[in-house]
């Protein structure tokens, strides 16, 4: 069995984001780097959207940006604009093409299918595999997207729907979500927050074509692509060891109550880059407490109210956009913070702070 200096375990977005961002400021000229990945091959698989608050490596690989978005309520819609962070969206075929022949080039990185394939005992690990029980009671955003091709144009492109709660809510929290990429193409997602065992709320198909005829009134139309997952709104077991740190989803990169990953998991690969040389001893990179803790308290509003949260998510809107999208990027000073939270229901939150 080989030896090598770094292992990757997960050939996904966190494992392959590192392996780039290592790869292009020469980190692995004279490091070897084995990518535990068993996937046969790769193809496009999802679509990571989020407000572009930090530059990443992947612009090359946006399939479109948008500067204008609405969300609505049966009663009401509001339009935002955000000037100062395009809202992206990355198309993970073009993602893995990009990295895969990147990493080609070099001759010290290795793919393997199976860990079993190389001895771990001599090299320092990024897992990005998470550990995490699914019969239990955490909340997780699970959704089913399909992107459709009309034969006329009807989409205004300039313009993504964030959230639609006009639609079933089965005491749930539950929206759907349009990316046009074009004016005859766009990504339809329908979204649930809720326990995952709920068999109930995965009739994805249904709900997409009710959706599509009764909402969206398109009646003819061709799916071209569609994407299912799930979002785990809970850290998964994160065990601190002396060779081996999580990345990804499995190192808590997801932001709880959104969902958003992507641009985490690039600072993650950046911090992991300018450290490197003494990884053993870097400190530990993780979303900051203020954002763990703000997140916390929302997720025990939405588990007790799912029927207020989307006039909540509505409220959260009614401040300047680009600090409210800031503070759900992770970039908010303390005054975007405190303008955020004050246009929260207060009684609700201060009950879930304290646990009633
Ligand atoms: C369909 C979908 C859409 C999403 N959209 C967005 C979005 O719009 N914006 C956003 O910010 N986030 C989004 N996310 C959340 C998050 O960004 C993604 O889940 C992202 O792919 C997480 O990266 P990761 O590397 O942690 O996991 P993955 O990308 O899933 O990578 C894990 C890799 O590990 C491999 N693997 C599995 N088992 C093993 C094993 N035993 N040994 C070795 N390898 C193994 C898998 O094949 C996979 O390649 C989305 C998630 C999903 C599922």
């Amino acid at each position: 069995m080989k030896d090598f200096d770094y292992i990757i375990i997960g050939g996904g977005c966190a494992g392959l984001s590192l392996a780039y961002e290592l790869e292009i400021h020469k980190k692995l000229e004279n490091k070897t780097l084995a990518i535990i990945e068993p996937r046969l091959e790769y193809k496009k698989d999802k679509t990571w959207s989020f407000w572009k608050v930090t530059n990443h490596n992947f612009d090359d690989c946006v399939k479109r940006s948008w500067k204008n978005f609405s969300i609505n309520l049966p009663s009401k819609t509001k339009h935002l604009k955000c000037d100062n962070y395009p809202y992206q969206s990355i198309d993970s075929g073009l993602f893995y093409k990009k990295i895969n022949n990147k990493l080609k080039e070099n001759k010290n990185i290795n793919f393997f299918k199976n860990i079993e394939e190389v001895n771990q005992n001599n090299s320092f690990i990024f897992n990005s595999v998470p550990s995490i029980k699914t019969e239990n009671n955490n909340l997780w955003q699970h959704f089913c997207g399909v992107e459709i091709k009309t034969k006329e144009n009807i989409f205004d492109n300039e313009i993504i729907n964030l959230m639609d709660f006009d639609c079933e809510q089965r005491n749930s929290v539950h929206f759907f979500y349009t990316l046009p990429f074009e004016k005859n193409r766009a990504l339809v997602e329908t979204t649930w927050l809720s326990k995952i065992n709920d068999n109930s709320l995965k009739d994805y198909d249904n709900q997409i074509a009710n959706y599509i005829k009764n909402n969206l009134k398109i009646k003819n139309y061709e799916i071209v692509y569609k994407e299912e997952g799930a979002i785990p709104l809970f850290y998964p077991i994160n065990i601190k060891e002396k060779n081996k740190i999580n990345i990804g989803t499995a190192g808590g990169m997801t932001r709880l109550s959104t969902g958003y990953t992507f641009l985490n998991i690039q600072e993650h690969s950046k911090n992991i880059r300018m450290n490197i040389e003494n990884i053993q001893n870097a400190k530990n990179f993780e979303i900051k407490k203020k954002y763990q803790i703000l997140d916390k308290i929302f997720l025990k509003v939405l588990e007790k109210h799912p029927e207020k949260m989307p006039d909540i998510f509505l409220k959260m809107f009614n401040g300047p956009t680009n600090s409210i999208v800031k503070f759900l990027s992770n970039k908010s000073n303390f005054f975007e913070d405190f303008s955020t939270i004050l246009k929260m229901p207060k009684l609700v939150f201060i009950k879930a702070l304290f646990g009633k």
